[in-house]
């Protein structure tokens, strides 16, 4: 078991003479040691501390915060300092939690205050708690109409704005990546892969990014250097899954994706492919040429009319350069309705006053000063990550907030470090299937294609162990 701090005693917890009733030996979350008083607040709502996701990185918890008895998230960043690179990528991906406040973005309410730092090894983030995302809701028999739809789509690309003028590329837009609440409330989550946009066309980025199914034809063509158009791309995608119910471009491996791409879209031209590789040219160039079909985008579904599809093709590019951004896309008129129901009863930046809406001056936010990466600039070990971010935690806790800390004692504890094992395990085992499956899908190509073999190769690689190795990410 973790070390995440002392058991506390009802010494720590009163003042001088008061009675303080100890925590509860259900609740996960309880104030940090040294904290001579705290009111506890009674929770809003009975629920048992649970766990509501897992993610690649972690697991998330539904809590209830003891300052204030509201039901928050819990996310357990474990393992932080296995390597430089995952000590970095959780750096990372902390200061932008920190850093960003956008409606539609997640961010961090506050992050446990770390052990001490010889015994420091996990993060733990609190967050809004936010009751699904949009996978669930499109596997969910719950109907979504063309108001959802628009709704929906304005959120995803007023977040995606916001961090685009950050120069942070999220690199990892999916579904379960864009968390619901039950106002319809949408916010980008998970930014364990996002970086900030490289505007140096010579470095090399990596393209072990991006889900499959969302990935951009410039990835899956091997591009050394792209850049945010690479999340429009995924919104396309989930734009159209939205409307059909049904994943856009459902394929089993990368080359398979792309092929399903140029299915729909038609065979790119040689313009179109500058930034591909010369095995994935040569595997396109190699195929039957094929004309796009994208009146098929009509079938999605009986909500697909003009002004949806126009949309989506826009989005929808081969070239990223032709690509719509977030923000063009926001001023697009199939959004206009998106826009008014937001702001007209869901948002926070407009106000009701004596039965009158008073709307803000700017609906679709930028951010105004871009995501850095100078923090990064001398950690060159993990000690190093290890010394910075422990006083990074520390310095953000000189709020006005009681500090909060876990309660090894408590029984949803105990459940909480079983089922990360278990989970664990699970994963362990579907990576070893993926390798299996790998060495059958090489011994399958070779036979049909010795030319775009190392391509091939290379893109079976990345497919397989993508979620494995997904820390070792620039
Ligand atoms: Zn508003």
């Amino acid at each position: 078991m973790a070390v995440v701090g002392q058991r506390h005693s009802r010494h720590t917890m009163a003042l001088q003479g008061a009675s303080v009733p100890l925590p509860s030996q259900h609740a996960i979350l309880t104030a940090a040691v040294g904290v001579p008083y705290y009111e506890v607040v009674p929770p809003q709502d009975v629920q048992p501390d649970r766990p509501i996701g897992y993610g690649a990185f972690g697991v998330v918890w539904s809590v209830t915060d003891p300052r204030d008895g509201k039901r928050v998230a819990l996310k357990k960043m474990p393992s932080v300092f296995q390597n430089i690179v995952s000590s970095k990528r959780v750096y990372r991906e902390l200061r932008m939690l920190c850093y960003f406040i956008h409606e539609n973005v997640l961010s961090a309410l506050d992050i446990l205050q770390p052990p001490h730092i010889d015994y420091f090894q996990e993060v733990y983030v609190l967050c809004e708690l936010m009751q699904s995302d949009l996978h669930k809701i499109v596997v969910s028999p719950q109907p979504l109409t063309t108001d959802h739809v628009k709704v929906f789509l304005y959120q995803i690309l007023r977040g995606l704005k916001y961090l685009h003028s950050a120069r942070v590329i999220h690199r990892d837009i999916k579904p379960g990546n864009l968390l619901v609440n039950s106002n319809c409330v949408l916010k980008i989550c998970d930014f364990g892969l996002a970086r900030i946009e490289e505007p140096d066309e010579s470095i090399h980025m990596t393209q072990e990014v991006v889900t499959q199914y969302y990935r951009a034809p410039e990835i899956l063509m091997g591009a050394k250097h792209y850049d945010s158009s690479i999340d429009i791309w995924s919104v396309g995608c989930i734009f159209a899954e939205l409307l059909s119910r049904r994943i856009l471009f459902q394929a089993q491996s990368p080359i398979q994706q792309l092929d399903l791409i140029i299915e729909l879209l038609g065979t790119p031209s040689c313009s179109d492919m500058q930034t591909a590789c010369e095995g994935a040219k040569s595997h396109v160039i190699q195929q039957p040429h094929r004309p796009p079909s994208l009146a098929a985008l009509y079938t999605l579904s009986s909500q697909a009319t003009h002004e949806s599809v126009h949309l989506l093709c826009r989005m929808l590019i081969f070239d990223p350069k032709k690509r719509i951004t977030a923000a063009d896309a926001l001023a697009h008129p199939f959004l206009d309705e998106g826009r008014l129901r937001y702001h007209s009863c869901m948002c926070r930046c407009c106000r009701t006053i004596g039965g009158v809406r008073h709307y803000t001056h700017d609906f679709e936010p930028v951010c105004h000063q871009p995501f850095s990466y100078t923090f990064e600039d001398d950690l060159t070990s993990v000690s190093k990550v290890k010394e910075k971010l422990h006083k990074f935690i520390l310095e953000k806790q000189k709020g006005n907030r009681v500090p909060l800390c876990l309660n090894p004692n408590s029984v949803s504890f105990k459940s909480f470090a079983k089922e990360y094992v278990v989970r664990s395990n699970i994963n362990d085992f579907i990576v070893t299937l993926g390798f299996v499956v790998a060495i059958v899908q090489i011994v399958h190509v070779i036979k049909i294609s010795s030319i775009s073999f190392l391509y091939v190769c290379c893109e079976i690689w990345d497919n397989t162990i993508f979620q494995y190795y997904r820390g070792n990410v620039d």
